[in-house]
């Protein structure tokens, strides 16, 4: 074995600049000046200057953040507060000078203004000490939200608190609390107990992910629910820290805990447990009155408990299967003259719209409300990109932008292998800072209507509340400054805060946060015959942040497949990484692709014959994806080749369209003159033979070009998610040995 390593070092230094303060998300105007307020046994405030709850929240910040006790002081306090009238809405500066000075004006910017306060304090051997400086600061955006769900997996009353607490820390203003959904119902419904005696409780848990084969479950039962006391108590902690909790009650889909409850309110009747899956289901809510007035009971319990003004009620992911076939919603579609199931559901949710709107609320719904007619007063949450959003934002809805591609914090945030299990996708930290509810090029006009942004938290793959810390942190963080910042720095200098003054404050709270964002980022090429592989990551050292990169070089396999490692280290704790690579004959071989891949997954050529295997659940980028089911590509070895076999490896992800092929073929080209030597057949479509992910051609002799023709499925089968739709095909690593 002969592998050719090298080290390179380059530095970029990111030295903390002056006028970048510790808050985050970072302030509109920030100046430093000479000098400090040192601040020794307590900080002194007039409490008749602002209302009891919010000195009562500025104790609590004191404690939380510092130990730091807060004392009323009438004559002579060190923290003055001022009301300004007529200024920018929810806007607040500090002024650290002889005295610091809080101007704020609302309620909700004074406590933003008190946890910037926390967050400029430093402390040393005296106590506590503030930059003297001045701080003006207002959110770019009004709804500043984070999604939880509670219903795949469940949360205490407690865990939910802490939940509303740190996201309150980053002036996060809207908490969206998915209460109800297929594997549990969350909310005490008094005129409908069974909701909770029933369908709070599940019987199984899928394990894995679960496009795992086999599936298998763990039989244990399940859930819990919150009482409509519990409710108000986390109602009212939130709106002591300016948080207004929107509840989600999910219609007309997502319903199989209600129905395992009240099966009366589904088209067919049948009684079916609580749901042990993920995934969709076909059995929804019946269109017909008595499921209408059912769920209107249900809103007149919810609507109550929750001050603001919004109430979201779903709409996602409803098949119409169920609809199609059921006598009583095709007599109302009849009655009403709706051409198909999408306008019964556009009819379906007018009801509910109309109903909210008589009870002084707005209601909110997922974007696919919008397909057969949006009601009028509906608002929109856009989660299949932004389309949706801008759709609605034209017809002159309010638009909440939570695109799967910058806000589902459910995806991977690392690409490394030892990330814990994740539905799928990848979200880095940085992707979720370059993130702006409205798209380039939007006019003011349209762009009025979008409110903001908002993180979801499904929790298919999230058991614990220690995990939605891990998945919801330090990503939430750069989402507050997506939201709120008009005045967004570059992200070296967002991370080099973030790290230096916000990392240790997670520590101190024993929040489970990530640190995937400061694992070295690595990158292939072809170098010689072989290939080098460019890691850049971070180093810390005494407040200064350092861009470090470094690269490895390896010659293509000769005769024999062989297994290599390299260790990347890290002076951060906890982010150092090994890289394994299986060296094969084909090692950074030419790829010449005469069918193009997608251009969404497409990173690179050469991740096709790096000697890193594509991870499942899939992350995107280290596979190259095919949407048309005929590919053919060549591999160009560049010399003649003793070869044994092939391997090509495929991914199997029904639920995101993705399907192995049925067959592959390889035509082995010799300079002189091509010819066939190795074919394979797939097994057929209806089998479940986890093995059709990876195809094992053998009986070469020597060859030189490698021709691989892949041959997919036209359609997805039927009774699968996408079905009647090509199949998408992903491949990564084709191994030659
Ligand atoms: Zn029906």
């Amino acid at each position: 074995m002969k592998n050719c390593l090298s080290f390179l070092l380059c530095c970029l230094m990111y030295t903390s600049h002056a006028q970048v303060s510790s808050i985050l998300p970072s302030p509109v105007t920030y100046v430093q000046r000479e000098g400090s307020f040192q601040i020794n046994q307590a900080l002194t405030v007039n409490p008749s200057e602002i209302n009891p709850s919010l000195f009562a929240q500025l104790k609590e910040l004191g404690t939380i953040y510092h130990q730091l006790r807060i004392e009323p002081n009438v004559q002579n306090a060190m923290l003055q507060f001022k009301k300004l009238e007529n200024v920018k809405q929810d806007s607040y500066s500090i002024n650290v000078a002889e005295r610091i000075t809080i101007s704020y004006s609302s309620d909700a910017s004074c406590y933003y203004a008190m946890t910037s306060l926390m967050q400029l304090m430093k402390r040393n051997e005296n106590g506590l000490s503030l930059p003297m400086c001045f701080v003006k600061d207002y959110p770019n955006f009004q709804w500043r939200g984070l999604h939880l769900d509670v219903s795949r997996h469940f949360f205490t009353v407690e865990e939910i608190k802490r939940f509303i607490d740190l996201m309150s820390y980053y002036k996060f203003n809207t908490f969206h609390w998915h209460l109800t959904d297929d594997q549990g119902w969350r909310i005490e419904i008094k005129k409908y107990p069974k909701l909770t005696e029933i369908g709070a409780w599940r019987d199984s848990t899928v394990d894995n992910h679960y496009t795992t084969v086999p599936r298998t479950y763990t039989k244990a039962r399940y859930g819990g629910f919150y009482t409509q006391e519990q409710i108000k108590d986390v109602v009212a902690y939130a709106e002591a820290k300016y948080v207004t909790i929107v509840p989600e009650i999910e219609m007309p889909g997502h319903a199989r805990a209600a129905l395992a409850a009240y099966p009366e309110y589904s088209c067919t009747g049948k009684a079916q447990g609580v749901e042990g899956l993920w995934g969709i289901f076909d059995d929804i809510f019946c269109s017909k009155p008595a499921s209408i007035q059912f769920l209107k009971d249900i809103l007149d319990e919810v609507i109550p408990l929750f001050p603001g003004q919004y109430i979201h009620i779903g709409g996602d992911e409803a098949p119409k299967t169920r609809w199609h076939s059921c006598p009583k919603c095709q007599d109302i579609m009849k009655e009403n003259h709706l051409k198909d199931e999408h306008e019964l559901q556009s009819y379906f949710i007018r009801q509910m719209d109309a109903y909210v709107t008589a009870k002084g609320k707005k209601i909110i719904g997922w974007d696919e409300i919008l397909e057969g007619g949006l009601s009028p007063n509906a608002a929109v949450m856009s989660w299949r990109g932004f389309d949706g959003g801008l759709e609605a934002a034209k017809q002159g809805h309010y638009v909440v932008m939570t695109p799967g591609s910058h806000c589902y914090f459910d995806h991977y945030q690392g690409k490394g292998k030892d990330e814990p299990l994740a539905i799928g996708g990848y979200t880095s930290l940085e992707k979720v800072f370059t993130f702006n509810p409205i798209p380039p090029d939007l006019g003011p006009e349209v762009s009025s209507y979008i409110l903001g942004g908002q993180a979801n938290i499904w929790t298919e793959y999230i058991p614990t509340f220690s995990k939605v810390e891990y998945m919801a942190y330090p990503r939430a963080i750069a989402l507050s400054e997506a939201l709120w910042c008009t005045n967004k720095p570059t992200y070296d200098v967002f991370l080099s805060v973030l790290v230096q003054d916000h990392f240790p404050q997670l520590e101190r709270w024993k929040v489970n946060y990530s640190k995937s964002a400061l694992k070295a980022s690595l990158q292939t090429f072809r170098k010689g015959n072989g290939i080098e592989i460019q890691s850049t990551g971070m180093n810390f050292k005494e407040g200064e942040m350092t861009v470090t990169t470094s690269s490895i070089s390896l010659m293509r396999a000769r005769k024999k497949t062989n297994q290599v490692s390299f260790t990347i280290p890290s002076n951060y704790p906890g982010i150092g990484q090994t890289v394994n690579i299986t060296n094969h004959l084909g090692l950074g071989a030419k790829v010449n692709y005469i069918t193009q891949p997608s251009p969404k997954y497409n990173a690179s050529d050469i991740v096709l014959v790096d000697g890193q295997f594509g991870a499942r659940p899939w992350k995107g980028h280290e596979w190259i994806g095919f949407d048309t089911n005929v590919i053919v590509l060549e591999i160009d070895l560049g010399k003649i080749t003793k070869i044994r076999e092939v391997k090509v490896s495929f991914l199997q992800d029904e639920n995101s369209w993705i399907h192995t092929p049925n067959q592959v073929e390889i035509e082995s080209i010799l300079p002189v003159r091509p010819y066939l030597v190795g074919r394979s057949k797939a097994p057929s479509l209806d089998t479940k033979n986890p093995n059709s992910e990876i195809w094992n051609i053998r009986g070469f002799g020597t060859s030189q070009i490698l021709r691989i023709t892949i041959k997919g499925a036209d359609k997805i089968p039927q009774g699968q998610p996408g079905e009647g739709n090509m199949p998408w095909i992903f491949i990564d690593e084709i191994q030659i040995n």
